[in-house]
């Protein structure tokens, strides 16, 4: 068979063959693989048409001719077919019957192509003019096949048309230039091919396969562009490698003819060296060419599932709002390529958006917009992003105009919210994409999920900066606080020093004070003891007799002599106890011989005041006990010295008892008495009572004390009892028969004994 390669039947191969490779790259690529094999269908019985022609051309007999003539016109019904078909399924399948539909389309193929092929009935005869495109006489049957691709096409394209308006965002785009190409393609083709000839023109009956280039190119750039039927990834792929390879070979090539300026025979070894360098800088150019295809070609073409994971693994951990804003426009650079981006906080008292992140974007940070009642809650409150484009096309109206041109002045494309539960806290805002592409319904898709990732983010760290602020001001007032806590505290410290300096200053006063009335007593001790002396001499006559005026005057010598020896004698006691010096000498004695030898020795003294002053002998035997014979008369002594002293009229008496296990010395009388308030503390040092102090000047409050520090180191008890003022008063020593001094000799005081 005679093969014809004229221009025209090279520019037939030529389309053919782009119309195989797109064939190739669709039916290689996408996910929805129906609407790839349809389309690649349609493609072969385009290619199949083309390919008619070019053997219908070459046809040199009148029955070579006729049978690729009858091809020519079967093989169109497959194009209007599938094609038709394919408006079914793309962009996606949402006919119902289908198969019925199919049916019907298939019968009425069928049909015209059996109208085409019983011989004469459509196409009559085809004639051969050397020179010239070959004739053909069509019958009058040819309307039926004529109506029959007008109708199967315009169908076609108005059902695109029809699916151009539903559709919103990225497909619309997708299907506009599917459609653009293709009936561009078949208009054309349709004048050429199927009004000219029947009209007996037919010098270009071969332009409406040489057309179909267009239909490819508005596909292919539909592929890039728009994502159609994702062939995208092939093609990236593939065009990378062809620019990487071409642009190298171009390179190895220059080089070689510029070498063969200087030399004139290139070495072998120089063009070994070429192809080193040129393979080992392929992955280079690779890396280059990938870069430009994703930043101009392929901007959309990104794993979504792997954007989202990254973002929402990242934002998790990011405390920091400026570093989320950040990290969300790095995303979306490198993920769409987008120019300018900001993000707008939402007031929701006020309605308005402030700005608090902007790259790019003509607007200044803490710029404020009044927010779009509408726009707000048609989109916003449903987490629907908006498509500015989409918005000013379908909902541009009194109510949004201001809003919307806003946003096409500030060359805003998308808006996506940042919603957190129902609560809008804000909202994304993008520009174009570098590559002037639209947005398509993944990257919608994608900024949604972004934008509720990037919402709770920013919550989150806005409540992370207030308690990181609360916790600031919480350490600013923990350190105020222990600043003067210190300060306090040093001061408390002085005090203490002051305190201690002190208490160490009265202790030495005191041991001052211990020492002076310890050296005074010894001093006054041994004059009073030999005033003493004298004075009884004197008394007993001893000097010769005394007049009786002389006797009385030293009677009462006597008497004050006695209290100055008591009153020294009480010093000396206490200035031994409180350094440590008193010494006992314990031995089992009998106590009712001494209490009656002290009564006896105050005969004088009750005689003297007019009072009765009596001996109670106990009624049984009292056993013997351990006691300082001394001390313990010290004690008896001081006890009724008291009671003669502060007893006006009646008697004073002392009683030796034994009860519950103890020898009992009371000593009672019927003087003036102890106020309640005051028995507690007649006992202390220096301690007197009210009365006492003004009626008896005389005393300074010590008897008592040493009384009580003796009976204590006896292990006994002292206490006073009184009814009353003027009732009288007893004061009763307790001494344990069972007392078993440790030691016989045993010293109390502070340092030394038991207190
Ligand atoms: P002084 O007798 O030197 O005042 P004391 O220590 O012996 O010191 O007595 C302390 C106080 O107890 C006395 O000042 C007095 O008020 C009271 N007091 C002691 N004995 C009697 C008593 N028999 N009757 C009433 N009050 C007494």
């Amino acid at each position: 068979m005679e093969i014809l390669f004229d221009k025209i039947n090279i520019a037939l191969l030529v389309t053919a063959v782009l119309n195989f490779i797109l064939g190739l790259l669709i039916i290689y690529s996408g996910r929805n693989r129906r609407v790839s094999r349809v389309y690649f269908l349609n493609i072969i019985a385009i290619i199949g048409w083309i390919m008619a022609m070019f053997f219908y051309r070459s046809a040199s007999t009148s029955g070579t001719a006729l049978f690729w003539c009858t091809i020519l016109y079967v093989i169109p019904t497959i194009v209007a077919s599938s094609f038709l078909y394919f408006t079914y399924i793309f962009p996606s399948q949402e006919e119902k019957n289908i198969i019925l539909r199919a049916l019907v389309i298939f019968g009425i193929n069928f049909l015209v192509i059996l109208s085409i092929v019983i011989p004469g009935l459509t196409i009559r005869e085809v004639n051969i003019i050397p020179g010239e495109e070959h004739e053909i006489i069509f019958s009058s049957v040819y309307v039926i096949y004529f109506i029959y691709t007008l109708c199967f096409f315009s169908f076609g394209f108005l059902r695109l048309f029809k699916k151009i308006l539903k559709n919103i965002r990225s497909e619309r785009n997708q299907i506009l230039y599917l459609l653009m190409g293709y009936s561009l393609a078949a208009n054309l083709a349709f004048v050429t091919n199927l009004v000219m000839p029947w009209a007996g023109y037919f010098w270009l009956n071969w332009l409406g396969q040489v057309l179909t280039v267009l239909m490819v190119g508005f596909t292919a750039y539909a592929i890039v562009a728009h994502r159609l039927m994702d062939v995208r990834l092939v093609m990236r792929g593939s065009s990378v490698y062809f620019s990487s390879v071409f642009s190298i070979i171009v390179l190895a090539s220059a080089t070689k003819i510029l070498l063969s300026f200087f030399v004139s025979k290139v070495a072998f070894w120089v063009d070994l060296l070429i192809l080193i360098v040129a393979i080992s800088i392929f992955p280079k150019f690779k890396d280059y060419f990938f870069r430009i295809a994703n930043k101009y070609f392929f901007s959309s073409l990104y794993d979504s599932q792997k954007v989202i994971a990254e973002v929402s693994d990242k934002l998790r951990m990011m405390l920091d709002v400026e570093k989320v804003y950040d990290f969300i426009y790095l995303t979306l650079e490198k993920t769409f390529h987008t120019k300018t981006f900001a993000v707008i906080s939402y007031d929701k008292e006020k309605k308005e958006y402030s700005v608090q992140y902007n790259r790019g974007i003509k607007i200044k940070k803490n710029d404020v917009f009044v927010g779009n009642d509408f726009l707000h809650r048609y989109f916003t409150e449903q987490n629907k992003s908006i498509v500015v484009e989409e918005v000013r096309n379908i909902y541009y109206n009194k109510k949004t105009k201001k809003t919307i041109d806003l946003l096409t002045k500030l060359n805003v494309d998308i808006l996506t919210p940042l919603n957190v539960k129902d609560k809008t806290i804000g909202l994304l805002v993008l520009g174009p994409k570098e590559s002037g592409d639209m947005y398509n319904d993944e990257d919608m898709q994608v900024l949604e999920i972004i934008g509720a990732q990037a919402a709770v983010s920013i919550e989150n760290s806005q409540l992370y900066s207030e308690v990181k602020e609360f916790n600031e001001k919480l350490e600013q007032k923990v350190e105020d606080a222990t600043i003067e806590l210190r300060s306090t505290n040093s001061e408390l410290k002085d005090m203490n020093e002051k305190l201690v300096t002190a208490y160490e200053k009265l202790h030495q006063l005191d041991r001052a004070k211990t020492e002076f009335i310890s050296i005074a007593s010894h001093q006054l001790r041994t004059p009073l003891t030999s005033i003493k002396g004298f004075i009884s001499l004197l008394l007993d006559g001893t000097y010769g007799r005394i007049p009786k005026v002389t006797r009385d005057v030293l009677e009462k010598v006597f008497i004050s002599n006695e209290r100055l020896i008591k009153l020294v004698e009480d010093l000396l006691n206490i200035s031994r106890i409180e350094s440590g010096k008193l010494v006992f000498r314990f031995e089992k004695n009998d106590i009712t011989k001494l209490a009656k030898d002290v009564v006896d020795s105050f005969e004088l003294a009750a005689k003297n005041k007019k009072l009765k002053l009596e001996y109670r002998a106990p009624k049984k035997k009292i056993p013997a006990i351990y006691f300082d014979n001394d001390k313990m008369r010290e004690v008896i002594s001081n006890l009724v010295d008291n009671s003669i002293k502060y007893t006006k009229k009646g008697t004073v008496g002392v009683t030796v008892e034994e009860l519950d296990n103890q020898v009992r010395v009371i000593v009672s009388d019927s003087g003036m008495g102890i106020a309640k308030e005051e028995i507690r503390y007649i006992f202390e040092k220096f301690q007197r009572g009210k009365d006492s102090s003004t009626t008896h000047t005389e005393g300074v409050g010590l008897g008592l004390y040493v009384c009580e520090k003796i009976i204590n180191s006896h292990n006994g008890k002292i206490w006073a009892e009184s009814d009353g003022l003027e009732k009288g008063s007893r004061f009763i020593i307790g001494l344990n028969i069972d007392f078993i001094p440790e030691d016989s000799l045993k010293v109390i005081g502070k340092e030394g004994g038991k207190k």
